[in-house]
């Protein structure tokens, strides 16, 4: 029997390194990446890219083929905890998302020719990629209503819908579009994927959407969520990805590791969270004692301490999961993790947030922007919701009505069947009373 919860010696050197790393060369960068702009940003990031190749760390989540460290799920994971601390250092390692999803999605679906022309560019970094599935007109959680149509026209497809919250969409050079290519199959079976550049006629980027994340107007930066119209947009045969039907099947693939990597990553940014509250609470003296010394502040450390914990085993368990059983395997411990890491995060950043009273609130601090962060996490990947059905549903069909719909636990049943099973026993005693 192997039951261990150790990581080897070779890659917690290498965690050690980006652990390093992260802080000394991204950490500071974040104060100022919006002054830089988007061009600005990419030419400080780039001889940082560069030492992370020569570390053999450059687009992980991919396999040796492809130029990724075929690491699987655990070690991924281990690593995504790091670099979540900031929310820039997935670009220095070639696995931001949407872009390390799209490349899975290329790599598992993608002709040689579409991995050509579309995988590679953006696994060097020379292209930016958008997932463009969910619809402001249709629930998100239930892909099975999509509206966005793509029609078989002459030797090619003709997509009309209208998109939004495709995260990098406006700076993206090619999308990948969720679109219905057969109203009448299975509802799983209806839609399929698209490679859509950009700049194709009939692709309208409308706005990038303010949200709680970025509550301002801002077009064509790094982490916009874009609103997108796709009007009479032709594209040919190529640009189907997978098999007509497959779409999904390709999502499905893509959103399970997907989520594995978010929820190592909300990690990375509670941790950084309770760092702060717990720094502060050295400090802050208030009605006569330290912060540290009250029992509520002590009790958030505590509970933040032991819910971080729980999600990371959690978390590291659907990983070895997937990677030593499948994706199938792993499908309840996914969204366990997914609804239960969202909270954690939350929760975390939030007693943080209070314990630095207004200034947790400022803009001199992160936390207040991490909190509005952590918000969205309940949405992205399939609301909270939908994961506890999921669940719930499975845990459920593992349980039967019981016999004379009696509960299995019901006392006096219980007592009565002893009785009759122990009655030489109770015989027993009551000759000796
Ligand atoms: C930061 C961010 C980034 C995103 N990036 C992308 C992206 O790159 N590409 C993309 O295509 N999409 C993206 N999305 C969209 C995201 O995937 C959707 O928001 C999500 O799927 C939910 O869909 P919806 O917003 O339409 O909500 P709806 O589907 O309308 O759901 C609304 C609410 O209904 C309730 N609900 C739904 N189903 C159930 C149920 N079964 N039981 C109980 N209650 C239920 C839940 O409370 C849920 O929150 C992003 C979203 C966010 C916030």
């Amino acid at each position: 029997m192997t039951w261990d919860f150790s990581t080897d010696p070779d890659f917690q050197e290498q965690l050690d390194w980006m652990s390093e790393f992260v802080r000394r060369e991204i950490w500071p960068l974040e104060t100022i990446w919006r002054e830089l702009g988007l061009d600005g940003l990419r030419d400080a990031i780039a001889p940082l890219q560069q030492e992370v190749k020569s570390m053999g760390l450059w687009a992980a989540h991919l396999p040796p083929e492809l130029g990724g460290q075929g690491m699987g799920q655990v070690r991924l994971g281990l690593m995504h905890e790091i670099l979540g601390s900031s929310p820039i250092a997935p670009l220095a390692f070639g696995n931001a998302a949407p872009d390390s999803g799209n490349s899975e999605i290329l790599a598992l679906a993608g002709t040689p020719q579409q991995k050509d022309r579309w995988l590679y560019p953006l696994l060097a970094g020379d292209l930016r990629s958008a997932f463009s599935m969910t619809e402001p007109d249709t629930p998100g959680s239930d892909p099975t209503q999509l509206r966005t149509r793509a029609v078989l026209d002459g030797d090619g497809w003709v997509i009309d819908g209208h998109k939004w919250f495709s995260s990098n969409g406006s700076i993206a050079d090619f999308l990948i579009v969720m679109a219905v290519t057969d109203p009448d199959a299975r509802p799983a079976q209806r839609a399929s994927m698209f490679i859509v550049p950009r700049d194709t006629p009939g692709v309208e980027i409308v706005r990038d959407v303010p949200t709680m994340e970025h509550p301002w107007e801002r077009f064509g930066e790094y982490g916009g969520h874009a609103e997108i119209l796709y009007e009479g947009v032709r594209v040919g045969s190529d640009a189907l990805l997978g098999a007509e039907g497959q779409g999904f099947v390709l999502a499905q693939q893509r959103l399970g590791p997907g989520r594995i990597h978010h929820c190592m990553r909300w990690l990375g940014v509670a941790r950084r969270a309770f760092d702060m509250m717990c720094e502060r609470a050295t400090y802050r003296h208030a009605h006569g004692s330290l912060l540290a010394d009250k029992q509520t502040v002590q009790n958030w450390i505590a509970d933040s301490a032991a819910e971080m914990q729980a999600a990371r085993l959690m978390t590291l368990h659907a990983a070895w999961v997937m990677d030593t059983q499948g994706a199938r395997a792993a499908l309840v411990d996914i969204a366990l993790i997914k609804f239960y890491g969202a909270k954690v995060l939350h929760d975390v950043i939030d007693r943080a947030l209070q314990v630095h009273g207004s200034l947790g609130y400022s803009t001199d601090l992160p936390l207040e922007q991490m909190y509005r962060f952590a918000r969205g996490a309940r949405f992205y990947d399939g609301p909270d919701e939908v994961h506890r059905q999921t669940v719930a549903r499975r845990i459920l069909a593992g349980y039967q009505p019981p016999p004379g719909l009696v509960p299995s636990e019901h006392l006096p049943t219980r007592r009565e069947q002893a009785r009759e099973r122990f009655a030489h026993l109770l015989g027993a005693v009551t000759a000796n009373d």
